[in-house]
């Protein structure tokens, strides 16, 4: 059979397969603790779960339009100007999406050519490269430290730049390491996209859920970078709505436009209800989204300073998201083997840390929203996992 080199040359998504490969131990019968994907352990809210129910049972079924119901793109302005402190125009500047992945498929589908390089950060997210690869793109890697609080420097930024370069792409929350991009980041890329005309595509996917006094600032808030910024935003991180797939893309007009054509050949349109949902989760979260949050702020810290006080492992406590990026600081051991072990003793899944770049080549990735008992037993585990290897 004759497949696509985009196929052929695909790796898998490190973080989709190890979930999928726990959930397959589970259903014949094994007992897996599971810290891979960043799912949490609560059910969606009630009140958005309500709103899509009834929505489905009064005919609400059909395709919408190809930008999204208009009472969703209304609701995500409010939340934008509450939020965010944007303005936006809910008829030419938003579009809905099937979560941020599916954003950022056609935000690149619309903004590179093959042959063009895409700056991403190294560690990054498992899908950037990959995605920008399916679209004839070169992915260009800037390395964030952990002596650096994994933020990149200007000169490293502007030493990645080249005639071929059309973008970049920013994860703030950061996944996997946790950082908080503050303003003097967000000062650089606007800067340097500035200087260089570039398109910068930012993955705010964890923007809700920031703890500690930090604060999350938008680059499309900052003078004259609306229209070079394709801001990515969901709900599966902070409603717990993972499986619902819906997030939207604030830009321009202009290219909210383009997204558009490529929006009704695609996908048509996101599913109906389950924008419903959503525009139910851009209203003023209630007590018992605030209460998820406060749970998960705990149990992230509860994480990290149980890894901390573990001979051979180490971890900051993130500004914010869901994951400890724990560093392995035991000689001879890299992320590859002892994520493969500690599944395969001690039934424990994290994600390691290379399928974020070769910068996660010492760390793995663990997701702290899961329930307190998992979150007991698995890291008992892991404790005696790490303490075989000393
Ligand atoms: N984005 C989440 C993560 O980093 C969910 C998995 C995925 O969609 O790749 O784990």
């Amino acid at each position: 059979m004759i497949l696509s080199e985009r196929v052929r040359n695909s790796l898998v998504s490190s973080t989709v397969s190890i979930a999928d490969k726990t959930q397959k131990l589970r259903e014949h019968g094994e007992t897996v603790f599971d810290f891979s994907a960043g799912r949490a352990f609560e059910p969606t809210p009630a009140y958005i779960t309500n709103a899509t129910i009834h929505a489905m049972q009064n005919g609400d079924t059909h395709q919408t339009m190809a930008r999204g119901k208009t009472s969703y793109r209304e609701a995500i302005a409010v939340k934008l100007a509450r939020d965010n402190g944007i303005i936006a125009n809910p008829e030419t500047e938003i579009i809905a999406t099937m979560g941020c992945k599916q954003g950022l498929m056609i935000s690149l589908l619309a903004t590179i050519n093959p042959g063009d390089e895409v700056i991403v950060e190294n560690p990054c997210f498992v899908s950037y490269k990959q995605i920008i690869q399916y679209l004839g793109g070169i992915p260009v890697e800037v390395t964030l430290s952990e002596e650096n609080n994994f933020r990149w420097t200007k000169t490293q930024l502007e030493a990645a730049i080249t005639r071929k370069t059309r973008a970049i792409i920013v994860c703030s929350p950061h996944n996997p390491t946790g950082t908080v991009h503050n303003s003097e980041d967000l000062q650089i890329i606007a800067e340097i996209s500035t200087k260089y005309n570039l398109i910068v595509i930012t993955d705010e996917v964890y923007e809700r859920v920031v703890w500690g006094g930090n604060k999350h600032l938008n680059l499309a808030s900052f003078p004259g970078m609306k229209e070079r910024t394709i801001t990515l935003m969901s709900f599966t991180k902070s409603f717990s709505m993972g499986g619902w797939r819906v997030g939207f893309i604030y830009s321009g007009a202009e290219i909210i436009n383009q997204i558009e054509k490529l929006q009704q050949h695609l996908i048509t349109s996101v599913n109906s209800f389950v924008q419903v949902g959503a525009t139910i989760a851009c209203g003023e979260p209630d007590a018992e989204v605030l209460n998820y949050w406060a749970e998960w702020e705990k149990k992230v810290e509860f994480v990290t300073s149980t890894i901390n006080s573990l001979q051979g492992l180490s971890c900051r406590m993130p500004d914010a998201g869901f994951y400890a990026w724990t560093k392995i600081n035991i000689p001879g051991i890299h992320s590859g083997e002892f994520s493969k072990m500690l599944l395969e003793k001690e039934r424990v899944a994290v994600v390691d840390g290379t399928s974020f770049g070769d910068a996660g080549k010492y760390y793995f990735r663990f997701t702290c929203v899961k329930s307190w008992d998992e979150l007991e037993e698995g890291l008992r585990r892991l404790r005696n996992f790490t303490k075989c290897l000393l």
